[in-house]
């Protein structure tokens, strides 16, 4: 416990949150990137107690949230076949597809199962000769070096009933897209901790240097947070725009050589479909040629999906940071954690179930009292224990 109580404590909290207060002149915007840093700062409330001048907009780095319907519809797809043995993390299987989702799958007898590593889904491949065995892969720089190397590892163990649907997005190409965005308001980022500690800070000064925008290094505890915030704010008084790593006890300039070494032999950059965005060019990795045997798309015959989202769900302006959730007009009436229209109220990473599970529809009151209890030192609910999946 002794890092999570160090990066918790609220009188440094308040320190962080004076400094921040001394530094900031006039408005500005900032993203966080990720859906993690998201959760953490609707739980803890430091998006309130922040000074009225610096306003967070939550990125599109929730990886279930950005996860295409066309894939999605795939997945319902080749869950239904009676051969095959379908894998997936748990927060997937609620994620609405055009007219149903895992869950409904299961019902209706197909053979869905919820694992929580990729070598999960390796071993069931094994033990079960005569089923196809496929693994639902999807999520940003973090979580594709386990699903390379479980690739790797069935080509070594020639397991050949194993095969993976992958949808993996990468973080640069989203912040590229989202500064040439007309609709831009960010000025500045927070970037995602834990992808830096995979992929390292290589590519962010030149996206820094091209947009002119500061870009933080930021963990996910609330002082890591108000730390990212703070520096962040600081750069854009002095009109500077440098890459700074706030998150030393995690990331190195060049992340993880075995892992990147990994990803580089399974993987290939690709053009990728954001839920609710679009496509955005390099931002994805697909199997390369030299493991495509192991693409579910290619093993199975998933063309011609005809897809359709909800003419409700907001989710695609949410994840662009372009309107808070609160302001979807679905939210917390007809699409609620149990009920929901998007991904971005199923995924506990989603801004959607952020703002539901923290805050609540015409709750302003209870946000407040989160946020005063925290600053007090006060332990909040945790997403677990109001969490809507799992
Ligand atoms: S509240 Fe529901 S319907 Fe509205 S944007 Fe979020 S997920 Fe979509």
């Amino acid at each position: 416990m002794k890092y999570l109580e160090e990066f918790q404590d609220p009188e440094l909290a308040r320190v962080l949150l004076e400094d921040i207060r001394a530094t900031v002149t006039r408005p500005w915007a900032v993203m966080e990137v990720c859906g993690g840093q998201t959760h953490s700062i609707i739980r803890h409330g430091i998006d309130q107690l922040l000074p009225d001048e610096v306003e967070l907009i939550h990125g599109p780095g929730c990886p279930v949230c950005v996860t295409p319907l066309e894939v999605i519809d795939k997945a319902l797809e080749i869950a239904g076949r009676p051969e095959v043995i379908f894998c997936s993390f748990g927060d997937m299987l609620r994620v609405p597809g055009t007219d149903r989702d895992l869950f409904r799958v299961r019902g209706e007898g197909g053979d869905v199962r919820v694992v929580y590593s990729p070598l999960d889904a390796l071993r069931i491949a094994r033990e079960n000769p005569h089923r196809e065995v496929v693994f639902f892969g999807i999520g940003f720089e973090t979580t594709a070096p386990p699903n390379a190397m479980t690739v790797h590892q069935a080509r070594k163990q020639g397991i050949t009933n194993f095969s993976m649907l992958v949808s993996h997005v990468l973080v640069p190409p989203a912040i590229e897209a989202i500064m040439t965005s007309p609709d831009c308001r960010v000025q500045g980022f927070l970037a995602a901790g834990h992808v830096c500690s995979v992929m390292g800070t290589e590519e962010y000064p030149q996206l820094a240097e091209r947009h002119k925008v500061p870009i933080v290094v930021t963990g996910f505890e609330p002082l890591d947070i108000l730390e990212g915030i703070r520096r962040t704010v600081r750069q854009l008084e002095r009109g500077e725009h440098t890459v700074e790593n706030a998150y030393q006890r995690a990331v190195r300039p060049e992340g993880n050589p075995a892992a990147r070494a990994m990803l580089q032999d399974v993987f290939e950059v690709a053009d990728r479909a954001w839920r609710g965005i679009g496509v955005i060019p390099g931002s994805g990795w697909r199997l390369s040629e030299r493991y495509r045997e192991f693409d579910a798309e290619h093993r199975f015959d998933v063309t011609g999906i005809t897809t359709r989202e909800s003419e409700l769900c907001r989710s695609g302006e949410v994840l662009q940071g372009l309107i808070k959730p609160h302001q979807c007009e679905a939210f917390g009436t007809v699409c609620t954690p149990r009920n929901p229209l998007g991904a971005t109220m199923v995924s506990t990473e989603g801004a959607c179930a952020a703002y539901y599970l923290y805050r609540r529809l015409g709750a302003p009151a209870a946000a407040t009292a989160t946020a005063a209890a925290t600053a007090a030192g006060a332990v909040p609910p945790t997403a677990l224990e109001a969490s809507p999946v799992g």
